[in-house]
């Protein structure tokens, strides 16, 4: 078996080894065909099975509602951005936005050059620590965007936000945290999630759309741009990412196979639980999220000291825990413990940090 360390990185992130395995043997045939998953056209049988399975599974795992499609696009979350403003908005039109980080920044960037955005509420004032309590709806948005987890600054919203216009429909950047914990779809109009955190590789988008928002977006625009003709194809209106689908695919039979939402929600509550309160207990590791903020999935945490850091981060990669450093715009370190990361890396995680910390005192 090949030698694997433990990749705590953001994202591309760590995949489940028997997903890794079983792709492996795919590429040079998937299936008995004689033909790699990569070398099957998207029309032949063998992918349509794929991607009709990749459906199906994503529906059962989510329970998704019937009048909710399943699209996988390309683009990344970062064309969402763009697209469901692009698809929503007109110019005298308004979108509320909870500015969380990073990811909602650039969001609202993007809904500016298609309508009005109001900032319903922002935590920049704290460096990003927390999500806010509180939020200034407008009377009139067509919908409100937010982003479920903040994978830069470690903070998740716990529940939808709530009390917004009777008339708008929520909209959801959920890449960092997409199936790690059961989702009620039925309050969303769009959830939008890049695959590469929580899903599958880089490359696909997954989207879930109400049927009448696909319905109601704008037909002015280039056509790769509407959902509606992405879900008029069934996410074939041209090639869709093959190899990526069927990764994903594996990855929810994965899920499956592991108990599902509920049990992901489970086994990441107690990887998260474990490594905060070895932070909290610690006298040289302090979290920088709010705690009522917390992640379940990126887990930031600094001591301090720069140098200090500079130093655990180093001695952490020398043992073989990879990507460890946090983003610059928080500094110290990063933890990302999606579904895939195994309970043993976050326990040998722990061990090393109170190792490090006995030296260190
Ligand atoms: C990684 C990330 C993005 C960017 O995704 P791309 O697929 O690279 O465009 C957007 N939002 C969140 C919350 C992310 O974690």
């Amino acid at each position: 078996m090949t030698h694997r360390i433990w990749n705590l990185s953001a994202g591309p992130a760590a995949l489940p080894e028997p997903v890794l395995v079983e792709a492996q043997e795919s590429l040079l045939s998937f299936g008995n065909t004689g033909i790699g998953i990569c070398e099957h056209s998207h029309r032949g049988r063998a992918f349509t099975e794929v991607i009709e399975e990749a459906e199906s599974l994503c529906r059962e795992l989510a329970d998704i509602p019937d009048n909710y499609r399943v699209l996988f696009l390309q683009g990344g979350a970062s064309t969402q951005f763009a697209m469901a403003p692009m698809n929503f908005l007109t110019p005298g039109t308004t979108a509320d936005y909870i500015v969380t980080g990073s990811w909602a920044k650039k969001s609202v960037a993007q809904a500016k050059l298609f309508g009005h955005v109001n900032v319903a509420s922002t935590s920049e004032a704290t460096n990003f620590s927390t999500i806010p309590a509180n939020n200034s709806f407008s009377e009139q948005a067509r919908y409100v965007h937010f982003t479920s987890n903040n994978t830069i600054f470690g903070t998740q919203f716990r529940t939808e936000p709530e009390e917004f216009s009777d008339d708008a429909f929520l909209v959801c950047d959920a890449s960092s945290d997409i199936f790690s914990r059961p989702i009620d779809v039925s309050k969303y109009g769009l959830i939008y999630a890049g695959a590469q955190k929580n899903l599958g590789p880089s490359g696909v988008t997954l989207v879930i759309i109400r049927d009448d928002l696909v319905e109601s977006g704008s037909d002015q625009l280039a056509s790769m741009l509407q959902y509606r003709t992405h879900a008029e194809a069934h996410s074939m209106y041209n090639t869709p990412p093959t190899f990526g689908i069927y990764l994903i695919m594996l990855v929810f039979r994965w899920i499956r196979d592991n108990g599902g939402l509920t049990a992901m929600e489970t086994r990441n509550r107690e990887k998260a639980r474990l490594l905060y309160e070895a932070i909290d207990s610690s006298s040289i590791f302090h979290g920088t999220a709010e705690a009522s903020s917390r992640s379940q999935m990126n887990v930031t945490f600094v001591t301090g000291d720069a140098d200090k850091d500079a130093r655990f981060i180093q001695e952490a990669t020398a043992v073989g825990f990879n990507a460890v450093k946090g983003h610059r715009s928080v500094g110290g370190m990063r933890a990302s413990i999606y579904n895939a990361f195994p309970i043993e890396g976050v326990h040998a995680l722990i061990r090393f940090m109170a190792e490090f910390e006995h030296a260190n005192i």
